[in-house]
């Protein structure tokens, strides 16, 4: 135990005892109790506030490009967030239709308050799980220095609680503080009181913590917004679901989003005011997220663009409250309203809620291990926000893996690891713990080297036997999950057997439609391998069964479309693997080479690494910007070949 917090402690009364307490209801610490407590463990979940159980303080929408696949890992492995984002769901669109489907990605609008509610049943209903209301203020330890065993939290009001496993999942809580224009107070979000203590007992404890920031945009009446003069988004995935079970396949009634977009007087209220933001008036310097930036970052670093795109998401069905996406903001809520009126369609807006920025304390996550125990105490756990990260996606992975390792930890097993090339989850956990993240962290279809493999339509395959070990998985999803692989073999034979005979009545369509000859006859599974023809189009041809549920035939024509894709990313991990000593030009233009990530293109400029294996290891690049690297060096040492006269 702390020395200065021995005295208060020695006041307190053990009130209760529990296997494991998660300190916080977000994202990871609501997946984190549910694991925690359906694999055994007297489960308590303390909170701040139990009517804001898993919270949206921001686009209340779930998935998206790389988000999406995290979901369905989650929910391959027996988590719950896919599910309540299936049942909330009120506007689903697929992302990327156009290209490959190691980007394809679901992303859903939910309703926020629906989905608080659902999230807080589902806790209550939770076999061994506890909840309480109370703000963890600091931490009960045993031990000598480097050798500490948590042994309990203890509240505000000075109650002490025993426990063998504690889960930190505060979010932006630690010393939080809101910002809007230069006006701050202290918040963890508006409207919700900063947690004390933690902070100080972490770093008494011998951790580091750091600063970091992030920012929602204003809310504005939906009914003050002229709709009809905007470009509608309508829902256009209503039969896709993060869950592969379809016992949380739920369809309620989905609503429209809108487009706008920012004009010339936008753009220069912004530039009149930039410095009335805390970050550009210099009054704060925490970094905020690069992939969700405000719109005065957006004007200030793509100057050249004259207009930004923004959306008008509804947070639910029954509030008229609008989240204007992409347009978050740290300028004084006086400018607020003049800036979104001039925004087409918002010219009489009302706005119902400010922008606002908050700065918060995080663990840097190299304090880890990849189970996300920390490595100075024993059995004390950390994830989400506090971990560096940013998302609901994000944190709910984190909190999944912290409650499958604190419950291993006390059944004596081994911690399970998840590797990078086995899930985003490992992806992400083994950057968070293995570079010195100074910004939060986003996951990105870009961080995997093996995105081909890693998709959200086998996420199942990849995950669910694990799942199934773990003792996350029951009898009936896992006899579902068999019965999906049975079916899905059954028509990769059938497509890999039955052919389709030139003389077939169909034969002239579909060689019309794919622009190619069938010379005598074709496989069905050769016919799929054709460019832009799917498993729909064998439907529409009466090759294939409609009705074979969409996972099923979906995945059999992923599998059988890409296997040459598959097998070519591997060749390419083998190649980066033996590239790495591989001397880079000192005066290589990073900047020109499109195909690394905006991170990669400003890290590798500012650092000009010597290898490519140096290259590697900065922070901010991936494996993936490796391989692009790799082969943009490739192209242009067979182009300098071709040139020089010798080589023709
Ligand atoms: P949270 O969801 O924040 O939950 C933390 C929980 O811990 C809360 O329930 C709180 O009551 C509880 N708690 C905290 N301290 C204590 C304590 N001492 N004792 C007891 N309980 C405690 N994500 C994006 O992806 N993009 C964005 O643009 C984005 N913008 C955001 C803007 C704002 C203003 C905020 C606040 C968040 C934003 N987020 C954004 C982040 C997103 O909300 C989080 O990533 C996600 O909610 C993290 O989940 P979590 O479980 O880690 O923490």
């Amino acid at each position: 135990m702390p020395a200065d917090n021995a005295e208060m402690s020695a006041h307190a009364a053990l009130t209760e005892s529990f296997d494991c307490i998660v300190v916080g209801g977000g994202h990871a610490g609501c997946e984190a109790a549910i694991t925690a407590a359906r694999l055994g463990l007297n489960t308590a979940l303390f909170t701040l506030n139990l009517d804001r159980i898993a919270w949206q303080p921001c686009n209340p929408a779930v998935g998206g490009p790389a988000k999406s696949q995290l979901v369905h890992e989650v929910d391959a492995l027996g988590g719950v967030i896919g599910r309540l984002a299936d049942a909330t769901a009120i506007q689903k669109r697929i992302l990327n239709a156009s290209r490959g489907p190691a980007v394809w990605a679901l992303r859903a609008q939910t309703d926020k308050r629906l989905y608080s509610r659902q999230m807080l049943q589902l806790l209550q209903h939770t076999p061994n799980l506890a909840l309480r209301e109370a703000m963890v203020t600091g931490l009960e330890v045993t031990g000598e220095a480097n050798q500490q065993r948590i042994t309990g939290v203890r509240t505000y009001f000075g109650s002490v609680y025993a426990a063998d496993t504690v889960i930190l999942t505060t979010g932006t809580f630690l010393g939080g503080r809101i910002w809007v224009g230069h006006q701050s107070m202290p918040a963890g979000r508006a409207g919700e009181q900063a947690a004390e203590g933690l902070t100080e007992a972490l770093r008494h404890l011998g951790f580091q913590t750091d600063r970091l920031k992030t920012g929602t945009p204003a809310r504005v009446d939906r009914r003050s917004i002229a709709l009809d003069q905007l470009e509608e988004q309508p829902s256009d995935a209503a039969d896709r679901f993060f869950s592969f079970d379809p016992a949380a396949w739920v369809s309620g009634e989905q609503m429209s989003c809108h487009i706008t977009r920012t004009t010339a007087a936008t753009h220069q209220l912004i530039r009149d005011n930039i410095e009335k933001t805390a970050i550009y008036g210099g009054v704060i310097d925490s970094k905020g997220p690069r992939y969700c930036p405000s719109i005065e970052d957006k004007i200030v670093r793509f100057a050249d663009k004259d207009s930004h795109q923004i959306f008008l998401e509804p947070e639910g069905r029954d509030t008229p409250e609008i989240y204007v996406q992409g347009f978050s903001t740290g300028l004084p809520e006086q400018i607020q309203l003049p800036l979104l009126r001039t925004l087409p369609g918002l010219e009489h807006c009302v706005m119902l809620r400010p922008a606002y920025a908050v700065d918060y304390d995080y663990l840097p996550a190299t304090q880890l291990k990849p189970s996300l125990e920390t490595k100075r105490v024993h059995g004390l756990f950390s994830a989400g926000q506090l971990n560096g990260t940013t998302g609901y996606e994000e944190a709910a992975a984190q909190g999944l893996v912290a409650g499958v390792n604190a419950a291993r930890m006390l059944g004596d097993q081994e911690p399970i690891y998840f590797p990078r090339e086995g899930s985003y989850i490992g992806t992400m956990i083994d950057d968070l713990v293995s570079k010195d993240l100074r910004e939060p962290y986003r996951v990105l279809t870009s961080r995997s080297e093996y995105r081909l493999i890693l998709r959200g339509d086998n996420a199942d395959r990849r995950l669910t036997p694990l799942g199934r070990d773990l003792g996350l998985i029951d009898d009936r999803r896992w006899e579902l999950f068999e019965q999906k692989l049975q079916a899905m073999d059954r028509e990769k034979q059938r497509l890999e057997t039955v052919r389709l005979k030139v003389s077939d009545p169909i034969a002239p369509t579909v060689e019309q439609e794919t622009g190619a000859a069938i010379k005598g006859s074709i496989t069905l599974a050769d016919l799929l391998r054709r460019p832009g023809v799917h498993a729909d189009d064998l439907i529409r041809h009466g090759l294939a069964d409609a009705d074979l549920p969409l996972p099923v035939r979906e995945g059999a024509e992923i599998d059988i479309k890409y296997s040459g894709y598959l097998q070519r990313q591997q060749q390419q991990i083998d190649q980066v693997k033996r590239q790495s000593q591989r001397k880079l030009p000192s005066d290589l233009n990073y900047e020109s080479i499109g195909t690394l990530s905006r991170e990669a293109r400003e890290k590798l400029s500012a650092i000009q690494p010597n290898t490519l294996g140096q290259a590697s290891r900065i922070p901010g690049v991936s494996q993936a910007d490796i391989t692009a690297l790799l082969m943009w060096l490739e192209l242009r040492q067979r182009q300098a070949l071709a040139a020089t006269p010798e080589a023709r």
